[in-house]
């Protein structure tokens, strides 16, 4: 077992994955990674696998902007595969009230510089046809958004990060990270203490818990999320726009000869990580596909392929929800040392390239490579948020990401 470290990253899914390629890619020493279960194997490859320009600030359209470059060039940066295709995507607003999101979209997209145009449901139609126009009445159709293969982000991080010499620790428990006078001192483990001065908390659903074991408060929570993806159609080819139902909050892309679809219901299911099994994984997630039924129907004049398409495959995982729906990235106040990568809001998978890259940056440099505070820690301190008032906020979060807000 090794005992000391450079930088000690806790989890081995998207964000810890691409922070220690980062890390070893900027010579930050000897970088290693812990993982209670097999690498890359929790939430991450059960993603769907899809990136959105259209983000309510510019921080994030930058953030995405950035991850969206490094995923197309991902082979070429990490020596490893990554399936991706850009097929574009129509965000479909089907209320009134949700017109004006989808202008607002427009303008901050054209303002980016981004391949944006505002279409009627018949112009959608037209470029997707198992979208149907009835209920439609405006779609923003964005050129740059992209679908990749979910399986291949984490793990080729993780290959690319140890070929160039970062330590990979799977089956590894971190119970707690020591401080001292305000500083990080070590990380235990189930099978050891690693002496460092710097840790990175990406633990997933487990954020929480492994910040809470040093005292530090973190108000995310794990929220259950899943997916189908469907028998092949006759109808499906790769290049089939990804579609966003915004009020529905349901989503559509191609895969491997069907679709894959998911959404986000008006009440989720929230889990507490310290009442599970101690052995308990992701893929053990409780799953309920009524929940995803009842999304079909309420997009059934729109999508009627949803409720005819069979099912192959129902999958699910844990993403981390925040009361106000934006990821939680950098220094933990008062604990020099300890940054945090969580609150995932379901979309951090297709960030995670920008993210891993910008927390290198801050723990090798001393600074962010742009402005992350908005997403700090140090933004809920005051607020000292209840556990009941956190859910409900996360709750509404969950349901209206694709800003029907
Ligand atoms: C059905 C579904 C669809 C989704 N679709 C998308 C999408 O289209 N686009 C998108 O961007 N995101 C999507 N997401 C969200 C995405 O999967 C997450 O944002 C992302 O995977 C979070 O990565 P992570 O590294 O935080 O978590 P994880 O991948 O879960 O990694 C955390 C790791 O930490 C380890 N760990 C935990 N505790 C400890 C400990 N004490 N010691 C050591 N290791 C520990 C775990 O074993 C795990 O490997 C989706 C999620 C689901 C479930």
């Amino acid at each position: 077992m090794i005992d000391r470290a450079d930088v000690v990253v806790i989890g081995s899914g998207g964000f810890g994955a691409s922070t220690a390629f980062h890390l070893v890619e900027r010579g930050a020493g000897d970088v290693v990674v812990v993982d209670r279960y097999e690498l890359a194997s929790q939430t991450s490859p059960r993603a769907a696998g899809l990136i959105s320009h259209a983000r309510t600030t510019d921080l994030m359209c930058e953030l995405v902007r950035r991850a969206a470059g490094k995923l197309e060039r991902f082979t070429a940066e990490t020596g490893q595969p990554l399936d991706w295709t850009r097929p574009g995507s129509l965000k479909v607003a089907r209320r009134p009230e949700d017109v004006p999101v989808v202008e607002g979209d427009f303008e901050r997209g054209r303002r980016l510089g981004l391949d944006v145009e505002l279409l009627s449901g018949d112009e959608a139609n037209a470029l997707h046809p198992l979208l149907q126009p009835d209920g439609v009445l405006a779609v923003l159709r964005v050129g740059e958004d992209l679908y990749f293969d979910p399986r291949d982000v984490a793990i080729g991080y993780v290959r690319g990060a140890e070929a160039n010499g970062a330590t990979f620790l799977p089956h590894t428990t971190v119970t707690r990270v020591d401080l001292a006078d305000g500083r990080v001192r070590a990380v235990e483990t189930d099978r050891g203490t690693i002496r460092t001065s710097c840790v990175v908390d990406a633990a997933g659903a487990w954020t929480r818990q492994v910040a809470a074991a040093s005292g530090i408060r973190i108000p995310l929570v794990p929220t259950r999320h899943q997916l189908f993806v469907t028998e092949t159609l006759d109808d499906v080819h790769a290049d089939l726009p990804i579609v966003r139902v915004m009020d529905a909050a349901v989503y559509v892309r191609p895969c491997e000869g069907g679709l894959l679809w998911g959404g986000y219901e008006e009440r989720p299911r929230f889990f507490d990580m310290d009442e599970l099994r101690r052995d308990f994984e992701t893929p053990q997630t409780p799953l309920d596909a009524d929940v995803l039924w009842a999304l079909a129907d309420d997009v059934h004049a729109q999508l009627p392929v949803l409720r005819r398409a069979a099912v192959r495959e129902h999958r699910g995982g844990l993403p981390t929800m925040t009361g106000d729906g934006q990821h939680i990235l950098g220094p933990a106040p008062g604990a020099e040392g300890f940054f945090v990568a969580g609150g995932c809001n379901v979309s951090g998978l297709s960030v995670s390239p920008a993210v891993g890259e910008a927390l290198a940056g801050w723990i090798v440099d001393g600074a962010p490579p742009l402005d992350l505070e908005p997403l700090s820690l140090a933004r809920f301190a005051a607020a000292g948020v209840v556990q009941d008032e956190l859910e409900r906020r996360a709750a509404w979060e969950y349901r209206h990401f694709y800003g029907a807000r």
